[in-house]
């Protein structure tokens, strides 16, 4: 079996642009920036933390259940009988999908915690294409735009 590349004279010129009404040209993709977080109220101490480096994670008192996003009610049980712990900032990733292209290009990432969270988070610091689900990985904070750090991963 042979193949055969027709290179097919009179098709329709590609990237022919109109001059009249010419959109601007799209800006050069630079390093993602990491936007600043969203902080609300209950999350305060979270975030507080953050900056000393530190991943804190809510347990229930009543049900023993952690979870994350930090609330002030266990989405568990219902209870407001939170309270903070320090996670050890390791887990395995659960999920993950590589977006945007060259030094644009981040992969974003479901991590399960060994305190039994899942986050929605970035891995970073690493070749994407080595990625792969059930592997460890360990915290890592990232400076935002905002005044917080932001919780993220990196291989073991
Ligand atoms: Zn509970």
């Amino acid at each position: 079996m042979s193949t055969t590349n027709q290179s097919t004279a009179g098709a329709p010129a590609q990237g022919a642009t109109l001059a009249a009404g010419a959109k601007p040209a799209a800006k050069p993709a630079g390093p993602r920036r990491i936007p600043a977080p969203r902080v609300l109220p209950e999350a305060m101490p979270f975030w507080e933390a953050a900056k000393e480096g530190r991943l804190l994670i809510k347990r229930c008192q009543d049900c023993g259940e952690t979870h994350y996003y930090p609330r002030d009610i266990c989405p568990h049980c219902m209870s407001s009988n939170t309270g903070w712990i320090d996670a050890k900032g390791e887990g395995t990733i659960y999920s993950f999908s590589t977006m945007g292209k060259d030094e644009a290009r981040y992969t974003l990432a479901y991590v399960t915690l060994d305190e039994g969270v899942t986050m929605l988070t970035d891995l970073v610091d690493c070749d994407s294409a080595a990625l792969a689900i059930g592997q460890r990985v360990k915290l890592v904070f990232k400076p935002s735009e905002g005044d917080y750090p932001v919780p993220m991963f990196t291989p073991v």
